[in-house]
């Protein structure tokens, strides 16, 4: 009893930095080493597994509980309090060797550990042959602190142990492996599982105070891997040869969508599509874009075609090539993500379209950043210069806005307006005209009123 007290009167000394403990060992419990985790960001984490506690829980509760503490002591003692120990599960306490030990010292670190934990107590209690030791390396930047300990706990729990081994467990770039491959398996059947959907977001023509059109958006809407960002899955689309069928999917769904506006009778409407490189490297695109137009009984004129800055000038004879034949049906053509792709002007001059996209990474804060102001308004006086629209894309907030159509821009995309919306809210979204103006009329003077009133003059 005497030499319960103490040791729990030394687990508390030692381990007093966390509020959240464990009742038997008075370790830090889960939450505190998943703070401690992200914080550090990347690192080693061991789990050290007290095998048989069950059986021995059920014989002798009290000499269980005993062993446990004495173990979490053990480790708190060896570790001079410098790394967190915390109870994780039952009979698995965890130790993070944060990022100041390097991979390839970890494995020894642990080694030593175990070696020392297996050495005999007293006459009563030896840990021989009843620990085991498992560790993996932790990233934050592929996986979360939750993800790393579930994924470390579920090994220790699918191999009961050897005790006195340390085994390294595969890293999360091996079982990432194992997602991403799960995850191609499951876009291949996306398109033909329904799981593929577009989304709306409107384009707004300030001088007409109206919504100019929109640009459709792909979603994976998986029922494994839940909403997948199409930054994530079009890229796997194009590695996977299935970016030319989904995009002809994407072509048709966006023109049939497009019609139906029009059936609304709320004004022209156009509808932008963003097309990857190899759509357009097929010589027949623009006869499948013919056919789809027919098929959906849209006019050409109302269709637009994205494609990127760096595919346009990648090989601007190239694409001239392939922008003749689209333009020769009436559809227009938007350079996305302009000032991104370092065009040179010759590139720009070979090439004939209709629109450029201001990118999100130049309207960003662009009423207080002196070189975005300075690159928004070289592309809207070259796009004057051209003849040719201009939208800024990734519109956020009423001061990016007001600076834009000062400097002589008038078509938005972007949250401060809407975000992507389904068919049927983008529809609505059309009708509620009052909600538009209001934004389009935000008055200068009441922000800066507000902001006045924050800073209390
Ligand atoms: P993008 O063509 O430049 O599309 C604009 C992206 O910016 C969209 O992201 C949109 O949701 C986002 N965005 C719009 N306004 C704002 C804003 O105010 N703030 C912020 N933070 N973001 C805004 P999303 O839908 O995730 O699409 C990402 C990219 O995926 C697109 O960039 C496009 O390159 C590609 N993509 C989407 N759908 C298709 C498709 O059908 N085919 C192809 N080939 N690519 C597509
Ligand atoms: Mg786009
Ligand atoms: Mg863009």
């Amino acid at each position: 009893m005497a030499r319960a007290t103490h040791i729990e009167n030394e687990l508390r000394a030692l381990g007093r930095r966390s509020p959240q403990r464990h009742p038997v060992s008075d370790l830090p419990t889960r939450e505190p080493l998943l703070l401690l985790m992200a914080e550090d960001g990347s690192g080693t984490l061991g789990i050290i597994a007290l095998e048989d506690f069950d059986r021995l829980c059920a014989l002798d509760p009290e000499k269980a509980d005993d062993m446990l503490k004495t173990l979490a002591l053990r480790l708190l003692r060896m570790t001079g309090g410098r790394r967190m120990v915390a109870q994780v599960d039952r009979a698995r306490l965890a130790i993070w060797l944060g990022p100041d030990v390097a991979v390839c010292d970890a494995h020894g670190q642990l080694e030593a550990i175990s070696y020392a934990l297996h050495a005999p107590l007293d006459e009563e209690m030896s840990f021989a042959g009843q620990l085991t030791v498992h560790h993996a390396t932790f990233d934050h930047a592929v996986e979360t602190p939750q993800n790393a300990l579930a994924r470390l706990l579920a090994v220790v729990n699918s191999r009961p142990g050897r005790g006195g081994m340390v085994h390294r467990v595969n890293d999360a770039a091996v079982s990432n492996d194992r997602e991403q491959f799960a995850l191609e398996q499951d876009l291949r059947h996306a398109l033909t599982r329904g799981e593929l959907e577009l989304c709306y977001q409107p384009q707004i023509d300030a001088r007409k105070g109206r919504v100019a059109g929109a640009e459709a958006l792909l979603r994976w809407r998986s029922p494994v891997h839940g909403m997948v960002s199409p930054m994530r899955f079009i890229p796997l689309l194009e590695q996977l040869g299935l970016i030319e069928e989904v995009g002809l999917w994407v072509l048709n769904a966006a023109c049939r969508m497009a019609r139906q506006w029009q059936a609304l009778e709320l004004g022209s409407l156009s509808v932008a599509v963003n097309v990857a490189p190899q759509q357009l490297e097929d010589a027949t695109f623009h006869a499948r874009v013919r056919r789809t137009l027919e098929a959906q009984g849209l006019a050409p004129q109302a269709l637009e075609i994205e494609l990127t800055e760096s595919q346009a000038v990648a090989d601007p004879n190239r694409a001239e090539r392939q922008f003749t034949p689209l333009r020769a049906l009436g559809v227009k053509i938007a350079i996305d993500d302009f000032g991104t792709g370092f065009s040179s002007f010759s590139a720009l001059r070979k090439l004939d379209f209709d629109k450029i996209k201001i990118d999100r990474e130049f309207v960003t804060d662009v009423e207080q950043r002196r070189d975005s102001q300075a690159i928004c308004q070289s592309m809207i006086a070259l796009a004057r210069g051209l003849g040719i629209r201009v939208i800024a894309e990734g519109v956020e907030r009423a001061e990016e806005y007001r600076w834009l159509l000062h400097h002589g821009c008038h078509e938005f995309q972007g949250f401060y307006f809407s975000r992507p919306l389904a068919g049927p809210d983008f529809a609505d979204f059309l009708r509620n005209s009052a909600g538009l103006t209001a934004k389009l009329a935000v008055d200068p003077r009441q922000s800066q009123q507000k902001i006045l009133q924050r800073f209390g003059s």
